[in-house]
């Protein structure tokens, strides 16, 4: 820390990324929730045309994205933000809603606890119930702004919209955020209870069933006015957020519904082949409507599968903290072909660690 730096920041914890970039190069990646597969052509091509404009500021309401899922989820441009990654719309929410502070999962999506210690929210962490969201555990928040992902992470788990439903409605004080990264893997989505509820904000990313994590791009759905305010924020800190690039890149994208349906209908079998394949192989493994899956072993430690697998060049994600979840292992659902060699691998030290 130098002695320049404000003494607000000085015991930060910073989001841990150590290992998802450079230094996996020649590693199979099943750790940090990516699609395996590249971007769709339409998104290359796109973004490829718009670096040709770079010289120009982008466009710093992303109208052509707005406009085009305004139309597919019927709603108006104006109730839709955008992030870069879905991560800064959730910096946006800590600040703009968490007053009266913020409830979340206990074991839920890491950024949470760290964006409310940034901010100074005084959070409460709420138990799961055998690894489920309960709604009957968020009575009387008092104002706090909710933070549900449905699925959640590391869990898997997706929650029915009429539980979702229950939280909103036994917390009319509290604003309720959705969290839906992953909800096109199996999850419905909340966006069918936004014209009911002015007190319900939905985030989505790019990153993962259209295959953009790298560009950096999120966006969130909500009413005309927590819009506004959202953007008052986004527009006084970083009001060119999404760069050109991405925003064509997004645009691609979405224009090509048929190439993210594609590959959504294979990480989805590929996820429900591995988790029977695992369950086989003595694994208990829940129930995913996600891209990853969350497992532990009957006598071998989350830990030790975790280590065993790095050896052949595998990275999956282990958790050590709480300690409820370190027997428990997250492994993103690759190609069928890195499957493939994941099940093998994982075979191998199954038979060799109980031998
Ligand atoms: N929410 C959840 C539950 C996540 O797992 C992630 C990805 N780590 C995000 C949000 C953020 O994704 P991004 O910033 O790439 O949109």
């Amino acid at each position: 820390m130098s002695k320049f730096l404000h003494t607000k920041y000085s015991s930060l914890t910073p989001y841990d990324t150590s290992g998802e970039v450079e230094s996996m190069k020649g590693y199979i990646r099943l750790n940090t929730n990516e699609s395996p597969f590249p971007p769709s052509p339409l998104a290359v091509e796109y973004s490829h045309r718009a670096s040709i404009g770079l010289n120009y500021y982008c466009d710093p309401e992303c109208s052509q994205l707005a406009a085009k899922i305004a139309e597919m989820y019927s709603l108006k441009p104006s109730q839709i933000v955008f992030g870069n990654g879905s991560d800064e719309i959730l910096n946006f929410l800590f600040m703009a809603f968490c007053e009266k502070g913020a409830a979340f999962p206990n074991i839920t999506y890491s950024f949470y606890k760290i964006l409310a210690k940034f901010h100074g929210v005084d959070c409460v962490t709420v138990p799961l119930k055998g690894f489920r969201v309960d709604p009957s555990y968020y009575r009387d928040m008092r104002g706090r702004t909710i933070f549900i992902a449905n699925p959640n992470a590391p869990t898997s788990l997706a929650m029915s919209l009429s539980d979702i439903e229950a939280v909103i409605t036994s917390n009319p004080a509290s604003l309720v955020v959705v969290d839906e990264a992953y909800v096109d893997f199996g999850a419905d989505s909340a966006v069918t209870l936004l014209p009911k509820y002015d007190s319900l904000v939905i985030t989505r990313t790019f990153s993962k069933s259209r295959s953009l994590a790298g560009a950096r791009l999120g966006w969130c759905m909500t009413s005309e006015e927590l819009a506004a305010d959202i953007r008052n924020i986004k527009n006084t800190l970083t009001p060119y957020n999404i760069n050109a690039m991405t925003q064509a890149a997004g645009l691609g994208a979405l224009e090509d519904e048929e190439y993210t349906r594609r590959n959504i209908d294979m990480i989805r079998r590929v996820r429900d082949n591995t988790r029977t394949r695992l369950q086989e192989m003595g694994f208990e493994v829940l129930d995913s409507s996600a891209n990853f899956l969350f497992a532990k072993h009957g006598s071998i430690s989350g830990e030790k599968i975790f280590s065993s697998l790095k050896k052949y060049k595998i990275m999956i994600r282990h958790f050590s903290n709480p300690p409820a979840i370190a027997d428990y292992n997250r492994i993103t659902i690759g190609t069928p072909e890195q499957m493939q060699m994941f099940l093998e691998v994982v075979k191998g030290i199954t038979e060799n660690e109980t031998e």
